[in-house]
């Protein structure tokens, strides 16, 4: 028995975290949810961002699945996700991108994963006003926060057999703080004899991912190009609705999807559900749960290969509903 932590979230994330939920249970996984929400929708109600019972349970089950929190931009509060990483020291945010057959895309046989530092950079969002009509942001970067991501890349690299790992970085004009990542990544690579450090600026990294993305395995990045990169790669593959993501530190990790609350579909029943159902494929490989991870993302590939529930997104009409009940019966015919 698994005790796991579901946040709902906002805008479409009830949606499809149910329809997570549901999976997971069809591969006969005994788990006991601690569904607490929070984000906007809990705002609204309670005056509350992140009740104390989120927070709670994060830390006692260690695993969470979340959906999308909705974040309103310019005004209004800072990120939920960027406080939880913070919090938790979710410092490795991992997003693998796959072809996925059944999808039309200009590129075939993309099979990458981006590696991203979640705790720091331009994204933690330390701003301040310096006067009426200027504001300011804090780039922090440390060596201990880039070495470890770069380990994590590094050290996946090697498990998984890939010869290359790419620093993206800018360091050419950020010559202290992207300069010290950069250290950082030739320092480590010097340990992984057999595994090539490729370093390439992010300009020039958007324009080779949109040219030719197969040359890439293993991408590590800071947090700030790790965010741009994660959608861009997205679309490469089909777009937001179909990439899985984990936020993981030391001692707990939160999975996720990597699109957002998407308001202008919430509530619709129109959500396509699968980048969640991936994330949560990726916690279950996490706990340990290989085969039944394997056979969620089999019968997410068979359904959308197949075509006939594949949502909007996808160019079909299913529904989030159809489209979840779909792979689970192909789930079950696999298990
Ligand atoms: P978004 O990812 O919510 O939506 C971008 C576009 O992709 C929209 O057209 C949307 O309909 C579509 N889309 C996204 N997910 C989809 C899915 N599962 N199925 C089908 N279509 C999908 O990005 P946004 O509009 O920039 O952000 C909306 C809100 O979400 C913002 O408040 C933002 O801060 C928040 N956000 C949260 C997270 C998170 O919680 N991890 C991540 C990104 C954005």
């Amino acid at each position: 028995m698994y005790n796991i932590t579901l946040i709902p979230g906002d805008g479409i994330g009830p949606e499809v975290a149910d329809a997570a939920k549901n999976v997971v249970e069809a591969t006969g996984l005994e788990v006991k949810w601690d569904i607490v929400n929070a984000g906007l929708t809990v705002y609204e109600e309670t005056g509350v961002l992140v009740p104390d019972k989120v927070f709670k349970s994060i830390e006692k089950n260690k695993v969470a699945l979340k959906g999308p929190i909705t974040t309103p931009v310019g005004s209004g509060f800072r990120s939920i996700n960027v406080m939880l990483r913070k919090k938790y020291n979710l410092f490795s945010n991992v997003r693998p991108i796959r072809t996925i057959p059944g999808i039309n895309t200009p590129f075939k046989n993309i099979d990458l994963v981006i590696f991203r530092e979640n705790t720091e950079g331009l994204y933690s969002g330390i701003e301040k006003k310096s006067s009426e009509d200027s504001a300011e942001a804090i780039k922090l970067t440390t060596k201990d926060a880039s070495i470890r991501i770069v380990k994590e890349a590094f050290s996946y690299a090697e498990k998984n057999n890939k010869t290359k790992v790419t620093i993206v970085h800018k360091a050419n004009i950020m010559k202290l703080t992207d300069g010290l990542f950069l250290d950082c990544a030739r320092e480590i690579s010097k340990n992984y004899p057999n595994i090539d450090l490729e370093e390439v600026i992010v300009d020039n990294m958007c324009m080779q991912l949109v040219m030719n993305p197969s040359q890439f395995q293993v991408i590590v990045t800071t947090n700030l190009y790790g965010d741009i990169l994660s959608d861009l790669c997205a679309g490469l593959v089909g777009g937001l609705g179909l990439v899985p993501g984990a936020n993981i530190g030391n001692d707990l990790a939160i999975f996720e999807a990597v699109h957002g609350s998407a308001p202008d579909i919430a509530g619709k029943n129109l959500a396509n559900p699968t980048a969640i159902i991936l994330s949560a494929a990726m916690m279950l490989n996490h706990l340990g749960e290989k085969e039944k991870s394997n056979f969620i993302v089999d019968a997410v590939l068979k359904t959308i290969d197949e075509g006939k529930f594949v949502t909007r997104d996808l160019g079909g009409s299913a529904s989030t509903n159809d489209m979840t009940n779909a792979i689970i019966e192909k789930l079950l015919s696999l298990s």
